[in-house]
């Protein structure tokens, strides 16, 4: 699964580091040469436009300094290097590694969307010892956004409930997920989503285990429950199927566990 390594530390003050780990960011897609994946050398920043005061330190990984930046839309691969999506590099780097690459990446997202002030359009600085932007003209400040979701398995009997959502690229059946509203909490919100998405009342919220997911910056929690009442009704807006998955039903093929949806359904498979 997409986790922290053991051997991370998080930093918030630069460090003059001669052989950093660079994460290289534009539009959600990571830099890394194209013979074996490895990150671009410091050598390689000022052709892409990339000055050190636009480098943001991420931590220490198994005691190497890695900082995060990110680069203008049509800035273009230097020669034997590719702008890679980060979904495509799971399996190919470990997860410990793709966990560090996931928080440069949200680090470089908060960067890249906060170079002015909000409210007064002033360029913001960076606070001293914390993760954190602040106005020098009006005091507003702005950490990394971290957006949580809720993921719930619904459990009837030996059976659970699987949907597919529409906006599911891959055209998998998984555990309902969808984002907190303000001024909600994570139970109200699995209470909620499960009601508007399939009709149904659940009871028994049982937490499951939470991942960062850094598309661009959630923070999925996941439950299991089990059914109350109600009959499957499907908001068809969000879902186009859902259904109860027993010992006797083929579920949905095995994939690697990388994101916590398939650790849940795994979890539960007869
Ligand atoms: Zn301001």
């Amino acid at each position: 699964m997409l986790e922290t390594p053991a051997t991370f530390i998080p930093l918030m003050a630069p460090q003059d580091d001669p052989d950093p780990l660079n994460f290289v960011f534009l539009a959600g897609q990571m830099l890394v040469r194209t013979d074996d994946l490895a990150l671009p050398p410091s050598a390689l920043l000022p052709a892409l436009g990339v000055d050190a005061a636009r480098l943001y330190p991420v931590g220490s990984l198994a005691g190497r300094y890695c900082q995060s930046t990110w680069c203008a839309r049509d800035t273009p691969a230097p020669p034997g290097y590719e702008w890679r999506g980060m979904r495509s590099l799971f399996g190919a780097h470990d997860d410990g590694f793709m966990g560090v690459a996931g928080r440069a990446s949200q680090i470089a997202d908060w960067a890249r969307t906060h170079q002015f002030c909000g409210v007064c359009a002033t360029p913001m600085a960076m606070l001293q010892g914390e993760r954190c932007f602040k106005c020098p003209a009006c005091g507003m400040m702005a950490y990394p956004r971290i957006s949580p979701a809720m993921m719930v398995l619904i459990r009837k009997g030996d059976s659970v409930l699987l949907a597919m959502h529409t906006a599911s690229a891959a055209k998998r059946f998984t555990p309902l997920a969808g984002f907190l509203e303000a001024g909600e909490s994570i139970e109200e919100a699995v209470h909620r989503e499960v009601f508007e998405e399939v009709g149904l009342r659940v009871h028994n919220l049982t937490y499951f285990a939470s991942q960062s997911w850094p598309f661009p910056h959630s923070l999925m929690i996941a439950f299991t429950a089990d059914y109350l009442d109600g009959d499957i009704r499907i908001d068809k807006n969000e879902l186009s199927e859902a259904r109860w998955f027993g010992p006797g039903d083929a579920w949905p093929e095995k994939v690697p566990h990388i994101s916590i949806s398939s650790i849940l359904v795994d979890a539960h498979r007869p």
